[in-house]
C-alpha cells in the first residue's frame, strides 16, 4: 500500500495491530462505540475494543528516505505491557522490502518520545542497544527529550534508556523546537498537547500524518475526549481541534499513526464534531 502526495511516495510497514479496551479514551462508553457502526470491523473488533495499528509511514522525498515513528521494537523489556515484551516480529524485515535497508534511511522522525513511537530506534547488538538506522538523523521533540530524559516513569524511564540514550550517546539527534522544514513539501509541525514537544508531519497542505494527535478516527467523532497518556488533555483538546479543523479545510490525506485499516482518509466537518471517512 503506497500513497504519493505532491511528489513523495508514502508507504506503510505495520508492526502489529492489537486490542484496546473502551476506557483508552476516559470519557468513552460502549454505548458510545456502539453508536458508530462505520468503524466496524477495521477501527472496532467484534467484542467492541478499539483495534489499534502500530506502523512506521516511509517517505521518499527529493531521492531522501525518512521513517516516521519506529513502533515497539524486538527484544525490548517491557514487563508492563505484554504485547511490546520482548518482541520477535519481522519489522526490519519488512521494511528491505519497501526499500528501507536500515544503512539507506537518511532520518527518523518520532513523532512523540512514548514507547510505541522510539523502539526501533535501536536494536540489541551483542548484549548492547545501538542505532538501527546509523547513518540517519533522528529527529525528535526538544521538549520530549527534555521530558523524559528527566522522568521516571516506570513505563518510560526504561524506553528513553534503551531506545533513545543510545541515539543521543551516538550523536545522531537533532532536537526540534517549533517548526521544522525538512525536504521538499514536507515539514514536522508542533502540535502539543499529547507530550510538550510532540511534532506532526504534513506533505504541503495535502498530507498529515498524526502522529498522537489522534488515536483513533472515533476521535473525530469525540474531539474532546481524553485519550491515555495525554500530558496535557486542555492542551491535546485544542490542538486535536486545530489539526481537524486544518485537515477537513483542506481535504487533506489524513494518515492516522495508530489507525488500523489502510489507515489512510480523510476528514469531513459533521455537526460541531468530524467524521472519518476511510480510504480501502
Ligand atoms: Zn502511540
Amino acid at each position: 500500500m503506497s500513497w504519493t502526495v505532491d511528489g513523495v511516495r508514502i508507504s506503510r510497514v505495520v508492526e502489529h495491530v492489537m486490542p484496546f479496551p473502551v476506557d483508552f479514551f476516559a470519557e468513552a462508553t460502549p454505548a458510545d462505540v456502539a453508536a458508530e457502526p462505520d468503524l466496524a470491523l477495521d477501527f472496532v473488533d467484534a467484542h467492541g475494543r478499539y483495534r489499534m495499528s502500530l506502523h512506521s509511514y516511509l517517505l521518499e522525498a527529493d531521492g531522501r528516505r525518512i521513517i516516521v515513528d519506529t513502533c515497539c521494537g524486538n527484544g525490548k523489556v517491557r514487563p508492563l505491557i505484554p504485547e511490546f515484551d520482548h518482541r520477535t516480529g519481522p519489522y526490519l524485515a519488512d521494511l528491505v522490502v519497501e526499500g528501507f535497508a536500515p544503512d539507506t534511511v537518511d532520518a527518523v522522525v518520532c513523532t512523540h518520545l512514548h514507547l510505541d513511537h522510539t523502539g526501533w530506534n535501536t536494536r540489541l547488538v551483542d548484549g548492547e542497544w545501538v542505532p538501527t538506522f546509523p547513518r540517519a538523523r533522528y529527529l525528535l521533540g526538544a521538549a520530549d527529550v527534555d521530558a523524559w530524559g528527566r522522568s521516571d516513569d516506570p513505563l518510560h524511564a526504561p524506553a528513553f534508556a534503551d531506545s533513545v540514550r543510545p541515539v543521543l550517546d551516538a550523536g545522531l539527534v537533532d532536537p526540534v523546537e517549533g517548526d521544522l522544514p525538512l525536504v521538499g513539501p514536507v515539514r514536522l509541525r508542533a502540535t502539543p498537547g499529547h507530550t510538550p514537544g510532540h511534532l506532526s508531519v504534513w506533505i504541503g497542505d495535502r498530507c498529515v500524518i498524526t502522529g498522537d494527535v489522534l488515536h483513533h478516527p472515533i476521535q473525530c467523532r469525540h474531539p474532546d475526549w481524553t485519550a491515555t497518556g495525554d500530558g496535557d488533555p486542555d492542551l491535546a483538546r485544542a490542538t486535536r481541534r486545530a489539526l481537524l479543523e486544518e485537515a477537513a479545510s483542506a481535504e487533506a490525506l489524513v494518515l492516522g499513526t495508530h489507525f488500523a485499516g489502510s489507515s489512510a482518509g480523510h476528514v469531513v466537518r459533521d455537526g460541531d464534531a468530524f467524521r472519518f471517512v476511510a480510504e480501502d
